[in-house]
């Protein structure tokens, strides 16, 4: 049997593309001859030569391993937008103070790099606040925002603008939220502005207002809308489930987003979270999450079709953990389907991919941990 997988990866490897030779190639390959990244790939990166990021987008599959990941796959019979990343890798979730992490530490260790306690947000395990990569970023004259299929008080959109030691602190982060200065903002989770609704009566809304900002109410306000501040909510609390009947929110959210964040010249940072493939997971419910998995590969497409146009854009892939202990036990490729079977309700402490496209795409190769990330971003963006 060694001799034949010994054989099986020769031929592999004489199937590689080289330079001259008429060959195949496979969709990401095209991309990386084609994109920004070729150019990386030809020119190894060093500290006086190497191309820096402009723009960077972050995306989190809120309880995406890596078997969530081959299910989208499969489930898109090889077209999958996760086999365009020329580059891929692993993070390690734990948290501060526990093996497995939830999102409000796994949220604040990828957009801080700072380990934390569970339900923390923005801040260390003895509450000392810390700034996010998007915060940093809008302080040197980005643009930034956020695009979220939960609540935009959820732990993970909540970790790149809050500061809290219990992630269920709606009042005090709907109002951190309102002076983050963040230029777009995307999500559910209108209720929590309500002053009927809160302990201190304060109106968010009202301060959202007086900021400048347009709040939106639906996906066609928010298409509709020319402002270059722009707070959209889709719903009182959660978006329902994407299949049946939702909106495509996270796709045409995040079309919106870059249409704004693009007018800065200095550059934008845009983080994108896919939040229900968890939710999902922790239903041990399989159709809901390859709906979601779908849901978040038309936001991929829109996101890497525009990196690979625009050249100038890092993307980076990850989750803050992985959900349900899903393991995949056979299943039809031909025809996109996956047998799935889930060992647990909650999360697992299993390392999650990440993947990587654009400048500097190549730091993110390799295992690392996930409070590796965020410097890497700003390394790959020449900034601190
Ligand atoms: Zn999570």
């Amino acid at each position: 049997m060694k001799i034949r997988y010994a054989f099986l990866l020769l031929a592999t490897c004489m199937m590689l593309p080289v330079k001259g030779q008429q060959v195949v190639q496979t969709e990401s390959e095209k991309i990386v001859d084609e994109g920004s990244v070729g150019k990386w790939l030809d020119t190894p990166p060093s500290k006086t030569t190497a191309k820096r990021a402009k723009n960077l987008i972050v995306i989190i599959g809120d309880g995406m391993g890596t078997a969530q990941v081959y299910s989208s796959v499969v489930a898109q019979c090889g077209n999958s937008n996760f086999l365009r990343f020329p580059f891929s890798g692993f993070s390690r979730t734990y948290s501060n103070n526990k093996y497995t992490t939830d999102s409000g530490a796994g949220g604040t260790a990828i957009v801080t790099g700072c380990k934390t306690d569970n339900h923390h947000v923005g801040t260390l395990a003895d509450g000392t606040p810390v700034k996010s990569i998007l915060s940093r970023l809008h302080e040197q004259g980005l643009a930034t925002g956020f695009v979220v299929t939960s609540s935009v008080l959820d732990a993970t959109p909540a970790s790149t603008y809050a500061h809290v030691s219990h992630r269920k602190m709606y009042d005090s982060i709907s109002y951190q939220m309102t002076q983050s200065g963040f230029d777009v903002m995307i999500g559910g989770g209108i209720s929590n502005f309500r002053p009927e609704n809160r302990q201190d009566g304060l109106s968010p809304i009202d301060t959202l207002l007086k900021k400048g900002y347009e709040v939106t109410y639906s996906l066609e306000e928010m298409k509709k809308s020319t402002s270059n501040k722009l707070m959209t909510f889709f719903c009182e609390n959660y978006y329902g489930p994407v299949a049946p009947g939702r909106d495509p929110v996270l796709a045409e959210g995040t079309k919106k987003a870059l249409e704004i964040l693009t007018k800065n010249s200095k550059g934008f940072a845009l983080m994108i979270e896919g939040s229900q493939i968890d939710w999902a997971c922790h239903n041990n419910d399989a159709p809901y999450m390859e709906a979601e998995l779908a849901d978040f590969e038309k936001m991929l497409k829109v996101v890497l079709d525009f990196a690979q146009k625009d050249g100038n854009t890092l993307v980076v892939v990850t989750a803050d953990h992985e959900t349900g202990g899903l393991v995949l036990l056979g299943g039809d490729i031909e025809k996109g389907k996956n047998e799935c079977k889930y060992i647990t309700g909650g999360h697992s402490g299993v390392m999650v991919p990440v993947f990587s496209y654009g400048p500097c795409a190549e730091y993110f190769s390799g295992i690392q941990n996930n409070i590796d990330l965020m410097p890497k971003m700003l390394k790959a963006m020449g900034r601190q």
